[in-house]
């Protein structure tokens, strides 16, 4: 028998629908690229973005349609994300950190035939223009007299672009499972792959993270939006802020500490989300300049594992909670979050912080387990670390263009390419990614667990360990640090420090300081370049 409940679809342009409807009024803030601060309503979106549809459906682009978006987070792009879904095109972001190789074959791959763009990418888009082979059209996201002299093929000032629709289009009125936005992964392995989120996918992944157990915002919140919406999806935000009608506010390129900090205090923010590099230029600032967070109550950190000096600080100095979470493109990307559940409410301070330093618990819509190199199940004992693979409606079943091939497991299981434990609460531990975890002496040594570990210490600014081959134990860890402005510090300081807080067996067999870290396009450090670069270092050891 079925149920007698009406079909009500759920696709992602009732996400805005509601917000008009029900939050005309409430704001979005967005930080250009002139620097300069801009306002405007979810109303005022949902109005641009059916103008938009409109004219685009006018130039003839259709449901199925990949439309390409090199943007900051402004209010422009979420116009752009929502005059495409409505009309079941497709938003393709573009993370304009990737090398010009990368960024060709993406675009190429896709076969995006528009690019949206804010002004700082327009001399990266002419650069690679004549290899973008299906993209017509160039959309320069600016104002009229902001528009610049350029050699992009068709290049029209977005304000033009809109003032070319009536409005008058159909929105929505496809299946729930049509889809809605691609992102590639940073690929680094391989060519970057292609994650195609449905806009059922969306709609499930934008209310989850809204949840109590997961972000737990409601209208009354305001969203500092850091985490770039060419990075995961937004990590659902660009979907939950308006589900909620919670006020949005958006850096554009500017997520130096002090101008994070501004938008903080300036708008009331009362809740963010970032990588933990933001965090630590923010506190930096914050340390700096004797300033405090009246406003903001809580902090969503992800993307890598959260140090736990970033969350001690938040805590102690700022009265900031932090909810350490993780995920991946292919996730959609929340896949566990880190609460003070009641079993843990009551531990003593360092006790808790042990269990929301872990990557967390699922959300209903994601299942988790970990296995054996064979496939096999792993007790949930919080000891034994294996291969987490993960399932559920929000989670990727193939790569865009079947590329990769098959990369579900016969029980329909994603191997997310992280090895982690599950302790007996529920909480998952990320140790390592797999390609990243040191192998000494037929063990396994945690990078993130020494990185954490070097953390701590009060020198360091920033912190990375590597494997590099020894002779006797296969791998050996190599401690790479950056200090901290005008902080000076031995090789021995840091093994000494390192005492006690790790097993013996791990500590790094040698320490290096290095004025900066390579980073990859989403802001994470880059342990491939850091391999690379360190490829013929001699351990003293080896
Ligand atoms: P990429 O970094 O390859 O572009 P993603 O942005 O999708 O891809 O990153 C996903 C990966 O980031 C995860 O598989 C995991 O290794 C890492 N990650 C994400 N969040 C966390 C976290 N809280 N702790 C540790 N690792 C994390």
């Amino acid at each position: 028998m079925q149920g007698l409940m009406q079909d009500w679809q759920l696709t992602c342009d009732r996400v805005i629908t509601h917000a008009k409807i029900n939050h005309p009024d409430r704001e979005i803030i967005s930080r250009q690229v002139s620097g300069a601060i801009t306002r405007t309503t979810y109303g005022e979106v949902y109005d641009r973005a059916r103008l938009l549809s409109s004219a685009l459906v006018k130039r003839g682009i259709k449901l199925g349609d990949r439309v390409g978006t090199m943007a900051w987070n402004n209010a422009r792009h979420l116009e752009v994300w929502y005059g495409l879904l409505g009309i079941a095109a497709i938003y393709h972001t573009l993370n304009p950190r990737l090398f010009p190789q990368q960024l060709k074959y993406i675009a190429n791959h896709a076969g995006d035939r528009m690019i949206f763009t804010d002004l700082t990418f327009v001399p990266t888009l002419e650069a690679v223009q004549d290899d973008l082979t299906s993209v017509e059209t160039f959309v320069i996201m600016c104002d009229r007299d902001e528009m610049p002299k350029t050699r992009l093929r068709n290049a029209i000032c977005y304000e033009d672009l809109i003032a070319e629709g009536d409005g008058d289009v159909r929105w929505g009125d496809f299946d729930e499972n049509t889809a809605c936005g691609l992102c590639y992964t940073s690929g680094t392995t391989g060519n970057p792959k292609g994650v195609l989120y449905s806009h059922r996918s969306n709609m499930l992944m934008g209310m989850t993270a809204a949840m109590g157990g997961a972000m737990n915002v409601t209208g009354s919140d305001v969203c500092l939006m850091v985490v770039p919406m060419f990075h995961a999806n937004a990590w659902a935000l660009a979907f939950t802020a308006p589900m909620v009608g919670m006020k949005m506010v958006m850096p554009g390129p500017f997520m130096d500490g002090k101008s994070i900090y501004e938008l903080l205090e300036g708008e009331k923010c009362t809740f963010s989300a970032a990588v933990p590099t933001v965090w630590l230029m923010l506190l930096n600032y914050l340390e700096e300049n004797k300033k405090k967070l009246p406003h903001l109550d809580r902090v969503l950190i992800g993307g890598s594992a959260c140090p736990r000096a970033i969350m001690e600080t938040f805590d102690k100095d700022y009265g900031v909670q932090v909810i350490h979470a993780w995920g991946m493109t292919e996730t959609s990307p929340l896949g566990t979050v880190s609460h003070i559940e009641p079993e843990i409410a009551d531990l003593p301070y360092e006790e808790q912080l042990s269990y929301r330093l872990k990557q967390g618990k699922p959300p209903l819509i994601v299942e988790m387990k970990i296995v054996d190199d064979d496939g096999n199940d792993l007790p949930r004992d919080g000891v034994v670390s294996g291969v987490l693979k993960v399932r559920g409606p929000a989670i990727s079943k193939a790569y865009f263009g079947g590329e990769g091939g098959e990369i579900l497991d016969a029980g329909g299981w994603f191997d997310t390419g992280d090895v982690a434990s599950i302790d007996p609460l529920g909480f998952m531990q990320i140790t390592d990614r797999s390609k990243d975890v040191i192998k000494s002496g037929g063990e396994w040594i945690s990078s993130i667990d020494l990185e954490n570990a070097a953390m701590d210490h009060p020198s360091a600014a920033e912190c990375a360990v590597i494997g590099l081959p020894h002779p006797k134990w296969d791998e050996r860890p190599l401690l790479i640090v950056v200090l901290k402005a005008g902080k000076k510090a031995k090789a021995k300081d840091f093994t000494k420090f390192l005492i006690g807080k790790i097993a013996k067996w791990w500590m790094p067999d040698d320490v290096v300081f290095v004025d900066e870290l390579p980073h990859g396009p989403t802001g994470k450090v880059s342990k491939l370049e850091l391999r690379e670069q360190f490829k013929g270092y001699k351990l003293p050891t080896a």
